[in-house]
């Protein structure tokens, strides 16, 4: 018999969310518990005299992050479950040839945890404390249910859990020490570097777990990056903050007649350079600038491009922040919408996960206001199929963008 897990016991009527497979418990709901958990501990919900849940513990105001809804052992055998239901899914919609994420943590049920596959190495990334004490036999899971199919496991978790940042184990090789993607075209650059070539789309694209952020790759904007490739012909296209290239080469597969790359920082210049020069070598098309959005769209002529991408990073990352991100986003389309020709495109982003769908657009809507200018909505766009949306958990959804027509 294995020993039982603590006891939390919520406090009367707090309940229904779980009841409706939410899969949080804040702080606010605990009444007490059997024993005082550790942070990361493996703990039991209950609600009057019945049992909930099974979830990590953390201090803070989400206090358990439900894994599941029976009483079992959270083990090697629970996660590989988890993970091969994952697979499943990614393999029912024909995702499992190229890059893609295993495991998009609530819309997985597996909160706290990410876990992305760039062809043999999968980078995982705890985001609670339970999945990094957990993350050994996460790791093993991960490998039983992959197979062969993987050789590599990165564990990436300094910027996730900055306050475990100094810890021994936060980051590094769980299984295997050499970068696993080694191909011909990556010209042996993978080893053990973190740097490998994997493939999304078609295209070929380095890929940095070590010192990328995140995982190294935004695999959630693929789908749009297909959108961007068919309204690409004949265009002249601005990728503004293209961190790794990945809208650049679409545009440049998808016969754009220029594409600029924009970017404040120097590093993930040099990425899209080695990416563009890796899928289009010496294409006199690209050309790419290391210089901050704001001061590249002030001194930007009016009319120079006909596209352009704005997937700034996250304005807000908490509730405090929702205003003036609000305000930020304005500002930075207002700015690219009054310069932009007539019948241009724009393909604009938030990934802040606390911005709604209907307060971004509303950011757009006064944008194009500001700006003077006609506008149409296109399309709506959202985040890939390997980034699923738990019903019950609708702050699952994060990532949202329009294509809008300028006039
Ligand atoms: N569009 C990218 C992801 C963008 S991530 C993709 O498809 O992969 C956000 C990027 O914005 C980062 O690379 C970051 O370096 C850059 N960035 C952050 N602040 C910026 C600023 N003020 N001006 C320009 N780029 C900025």
């Amino acid at each position: 018999m294995r020993k039982s897990y603590p006891r939390l016991y919520l406090k009367r009527g707090k309940e229904d969310s779980l009841l409706r497979w939410h899969p949080w418990v804040f702080s606010g709901a605990i009444h007490h518990c059997s024993e005082t958990p550790a942070d990361g501990e493996i703990v039991e919900v209950w609600g009057d005299a019945r049992f909930l849940a099974t979830g990590h513990f953390q201090r803070g105001s989400i206090m358990v992050r439900v894994l599941s809804w029976q009483q079992e052992p959270i083990d090697q055998a629970f996660y590989a479950k988890r993970i091969a239901e994952a697979l499943q899914m990614r393999r029912a919609i024909g995702l499992t040839n190229e890059a893609f994420r295993l495991v998009h943590g609530e819309g997985d049920y597996l909160p706290g945890l990410v876990v992305d596959v760039y062809g043999r190495t999968a980078v995982m990334q705890a985001h609670s404390v339970g999945m990094h004490l957990q993350r050994m036999l996460i790791a093993q899971a991960v490998k039983q249910v992959m197979g062969e199919a993987i050789d590599t496991i990165y564990y990436k978790s300094d910027t996730t859990l900055p306050f475990l940042a100094e810890q021994p184990g936060i980051s590094g090789y769980l299984i295997g020490e050499q970068g696993g993607l080694l191909s011909p075209q990556s010209g042996g650059a993978g080893g053990g570097q973190g740097d490998d070539v994997a493939c999304e789309g078609g295209l070929r694209f380095h890929i940095d777990w070590l010192r990328g952020q995140k995982t190294g790759f935004f695999l959630d904007q693929r789908d749009n990056r297909r959108l961007l490739e068919h309204y690409a012909p004949g265009r002249r296209v601005l990728n503004m903050f293209c961190y790794t290239g990945g809208f650049s080469c679409y545009a440049l597969r998808g016969g754009a007649q220029i594409v600029h790359s924009v970017d404040s920082s120097q590093k993930a210049i040099d990425l899209t350079l080695a990416n563009v020069a890796l899928n289009f070598p010496n294409d006199p098309r690209h050309t790419a600038f290391a210089e901050d959005a704001f001061r590249f769209l002030e001194r930007m002529e009016e009319g120079a491009y006909d596209l352009v991408v704005l997937d700034p990073p996250a304005f807000a990352k908490h509730r405090e922040a929702i205003h003036n991100a609000l305000k930020g986003y304005t500002r930075l389309n207002q700015k690219a919408l009054s310069k932009m020709p007539h019948g241009s495109l724009l393909f604009t982003f938030s990934c802040s996960q606390v911005i709604s769908k209907e307060a971004f657009r509303t950011a757009i809507f006064t944008a194009a206001a500001q700006a003077h200018r006609q506008v149409r909505i296109l399309h709506q766009l959202h985040q890939a199929p390997d980034h699923p949306i738990n019903i019950y958990h609708p702050e699952g959804e994060y990532l949202k963008g329009l294509v809008v027509y300028v006039e």
